[in-house]
């Protein structure tokens, strides 16, 4: 009602003016310009698929990992149906829903147990509630950082009542300076990964394994935030919780929805005597995950085990992709875009992993510069963001670049469908 009655009104003030369409057509006019778009938008609610041109492959503000294709039908399946979230088959009772994904995050990690929460920001609330309020948690000063959106470690650690007691200083930290603080109050060691900045020149941190012993020697547990969860050892610079597991770290946590390339959660894995606690804790029931999250996470972990996810997982895809290819890709979308009347040019430059993993490692990609007659490049940006689906693209030397790191090969086409309607 309300989407006609205004489409009503500015037919009417167009009247007024003198540039109303003929009485005849008054009803079809209300209809079709500006009832129907403003239907169809009220009818979508607000979250829309967009495509992705920037480059930044975990990219928060854009939803940071698109699912693979082999989880999205698991999803359906498990969706649209009843599943066994809470119920041993076996036995015909009740069961635990925190049991999902843990054989195959065993399996993959090398860690004796794991449990899924909501995201990696309530891992760490969980474990410092569980396993640290109330007493003393060992964390170097130069990792007391500001994750993005707001999550501060001393903030979270406050609000799980433990206490920080910082060690070392902003660009050094030893041993030493851990095992000094070490009471009967102390719960744990925690290393938190700067995930999204780097400290340069003078710096020192203790290497994960001389940090462990110091843990052995003390009778402290070290636990670690690696945040952005690399489950493949080839990415410069990204620690893989494979060996954090394999240095002896006693727990770690980190994201579903950034280098692994699954659903959001926050996936905390390690020895069964600290993870058991959790899944116990009352705390568990608020930062539990779906049926759809689990559906999607397995799915997806089981690519990592068939040792498929290079290829299979969009992330991991993305991040694999070689200039080579992504310019092979460029050239044929814009001899496309050429005649369709764009001005097009090749050009190299880099990508970004994002979602603060890998900071300084930008990836050689190939950009696709477009522009269309004496149109700016910032007209230009605005109008890719007005096109149904939206494309996000960046402005790089005063130019519209496309980068197709990030642009799955199956919405070439639709790309060019976009940006034939000049
Ligand atoms: C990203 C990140 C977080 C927050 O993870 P979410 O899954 O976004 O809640 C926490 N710690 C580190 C080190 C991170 O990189």
């Amino acid at each position: 009602m309300n989407a006609l009655r205004t489409a009503a009104d500015r037919l009417r003030a167009a009247i007024a003016n003198g540039q109303g369409p003929a009485d005849s057509d008054a009803a079809a006019t209300i209809i079709e310009s500006g009832a129907q778009a403003a239907l169809a938008a009220g009818a979508r609610g607000s979250l829309r698929p967009v495509l992705n041109a920037t480059g930044v492959v975990i990219h928060t503000n854009l939803g940071r990992a698109p699912i693979a294709p082999v989880a999205l039908e698991r999803l359906a399946a498990i969706a649209a149906g009843y599943s066994n979230l809470e119920y041993d088959l076996a036995e015909g009772t009740r069961g635990s829903r925190t049991v999902h994904a843990e054989s195959l995050l065993t399996t993959l990690t090398g860690a004796e147990a794991a449990v899924v929460v909501n995201n990696n920001a309530a891992a760490t609330l969980l474990v410092l509630t569980g396993l640290a309020h109330g007493r003393e948690v060992a964390i170097s000063r130069g990792e007391l950082v500001e994750i993005g959106g707001g999550f501060r470690v001393p903030d979270i650690m406050r609000q799980s009542g433990a206490t920080l007691r910082e060690v070392g200083t902003t660009n050094r930290t030893r041993v030493n300076d851990y095992t000094a603080t070490v009471s009967a109050a102390t719960a744990m060691f925690l290393r938190v990964h700067p995930s999204n900045f780097r400290i340069e020149g003078f710096t020192e941190r203790p290497a994960l394994a001389d940090l462990v012993q110091a843990g052995r020697a003390t009778g402290v547990p070290v636990m670690e935030d690696i945040g952005s969860g690399c489950l493949v050892s080839d990415l410069a610079g990204e620690p893989s919780v494979q060996a954090s597991i394999a240095a002896g770290v006693d727990l770690v946590w980190f994201s579903g929805d950034k280098l692994l390339g699954g659903p959001q959660c926050g996936i905390i894995a390690g020895r069964k005597a600290l993870v058991d606690p959790l899944r116990a804790h009352p705390l568990m029931r608020a930062v539990r995950v779906d049926k759809l999250t689990f559906a999607i996470l397995e799915a997806t972990l089981a690519e990592y085990v068939a040792g498929r996810a290079s290829s299979t997982v969009p992330v991991q895809r993305m991040l694999h992709a070689t200039a080579a290819e992504i310019e092979t890709r460029a050239m044929a979308l814009g001899e496309q875009l050429a005649a369709r009347g764009w001005q097009i040019a090749l050009m190299s430059g880099s990508s970004a992993v994002g979602g603060g993993s890998a900071p300084e490692l930008g990836l050689p990609t190939v950009l696709l510069s477009i522009s269309r007659g004496a149109e700016s490049a910032a007209a230009t940006e605005v109008w890719l963001r007005t096109l149904d689906p939206p494309i996000v693209a960046r402005i790089e030397d005063d130019r519209v670049v496309l980068d197709l790191r990030t642009v799955l090969p199956e919405q070439d086409a639709t790309l060019i469908g976009l940006l034939s309607q000049t």
